[in-house]
């Protein structure tokens, strides 16, 4: 028989679960430093299996049942970089719901800047350094030590855990949480709560995040001799028309607009528009004296990042607005405009059960009340609610994300370790509900 509610939360049980959270920090450390060991750099998405593994194989010891699916033919996979996602699950004693831990694998290439080796795992001054300890080994480790605990303090709880590795968080998750969503992998029955153990800190939780519009911009004109630009039509000048269009009449648009959703930093609580990237003209690549020539063509990329308040055919629409205007006033002069992604933003409510089994775990934990935020870029929420149509998800984890993609990356243990009652203590909370 499954305990009532109010012993399976009861005090001392939790005291219990702690103490034996606590027992295992060094082995939760050896976990994350051992994950960051393995380079999961994406692209090209390298070591995806053996990391995969390291996570089956553990949790396959420990009574998991555990499962591998490759997402066969999404972005980047081949039998060189196999996308490899690994699924475990653990039953309780009882029916119940399932409470779903999902982290993703793979990390950005470490760059310069580092004074230690990201990938040997230093622990310093209470710190795990390296790639990825942050963002977000630190956090997957602390949901599976979590997870262990629950297990061999023998709770009897209801329903089921699950923990998943996934990968291509970091290129838009295609092969990883979006793939296993389409498989019904985050979708009721088999699944009713997520938690992302994103790096957003170990009192916050962060309910969503904004929407996400990349698009190429290429204007076309006519190729003519440098000598005499008039007898051409250059992109160039056209794309510069757009860009002070934008600059004095959607800017400030943007600017003025103002979400709901409590993203952190506040800046970011505003549309944006970020030039990616912009190139016209003669190749980069030239060596030498360039060409005289008039461009025909220039090439940009946007980065919109749209709100919960918005629309995103609105969104599109003033910028083709724009481009209209610049079009009508050169004639002759063209352009395309192509969607790279579109990711659509989602949050949860701020009642939803995994938020307020959280918001009690991190005051019990802490001593202090939650924050709720949302994230300014994406991450893998998009696709658990909008392939998974499941909206009882959200980033709770150890680490700052300024630290994110950054050199000398790291984690703080205590946080890793308070994290992981925090994740221990709400997936109890829903699993007694
Ligand atoms: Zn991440």
């Amino acid at each position: 028989m499954p305990l009532p509610l109010a012993e399976l939360l009861s005090p001392a049980l939790l005291d219990r679960l702690f103490a034996r959270i606590d027992a295992r920090t060094d082995e939760m450390v050896d976990l994350a430093r051992a994950l960051v060991r393995m380079p999961t750099i994406n692209p090209p998405g390298d070591a995806y299996t053996p990391c995969a593994e390291l996570i089956g194989n553990r949790l396959r010891s420990r009574g998991f049942i555990v499962e591998y699916r490759r997402g066969e033919g999404t972005q980047g996979d081949s039998d060189r970089y196999p996308r490899t996602n690994v699924i475990a699950r653990v039953e309780g004693r009882g029916r119940g719901p399932c409470v779903h831990f999902n982290g993703h694998i793979d990390v950005v290439a470490p760059g310069h800047g580092w004074t230690v080796d990201p990938f040997a795992g230093a622990v310093k001054d209470g710190r795990l350094y390296g790639r990825g300890t942050c963002d977000m080994k630190g956090g997957l480790a602390a949901a599976i030590v979590a997870t262990e605990a629950i297990v061999d303090e023998h709770i009897p709880f209801h329903g089921a855990i699950e923990i998943s590795g996934t990968v291509d968080e970091e290129t838009g998750g295609f092969g990883g949480v979006a793939y296993l969503a389409r498989q019904g992998l985050f979708s009721k029955p088999r699944v009713d709560h997520v938690i992302i153990p994103e790096p957003l800190q170990v009192d916050r939780v962060c309910l969503g995040h904004r929407g996400v519009w990349w698009a190429e911009v290429e204007m076309r004109g006519r190729i003519g001799h440098g000598s005499m630009p008039f007898l051409g039509l250059s992109a160039i000048r056209g794309m510069g028309d757009f860009l002070g269009l934008v600059e004095r009449e959607l800017y400030p648009k943007l600017d003025a607009r103002q979400t709901r959703m409590p993203v952190e930093p506040p800046g970011a609580r505003h549309s944006t528009l970020n030039w990616n990237s912009i190139h016209g003209g003669l190749d980069e690549g030239y060596e030498g004296v360039p060409s005289p020539l008039v461009a025909d063509s220039c090439r940009l990329v946007l980065d919109r990042r749209f709100l919960i308040e918005e629309n995103l055919n609105e969104v599109k629409a003033e910028v083709i607005e724009l481009l209209e205007r610049v079009k009508r006033q050169r004639a002759g002069l063209g352009y395309t405009i192509k969607d790279i992604v579109v990711f659509h933003p989602t949050m949860a409510e701020a009642e939803a059960p995994v938020v307020r089994a959280l918001d009690e775990s991190i005051a019990r934990v802490l001593g202090r009340p939650a924050t709720h935020i949302a994230s300014p870029g994406t991450y893998d929420q998009k696709h658990v609610a909008r392939i998974g149509h499941l909206h009882d998800c959200v980033a709770y984890g150890p680490g700052r994300l300024e630290l994110a993609h950054q050199p000398d990356e790291y984690v703080d243990i205590a946080e890793m370790v308070a994290s992981a009652k925090v994740m221990a203590a709400a997936a109890l909370r829903l699993l007694a509900a």
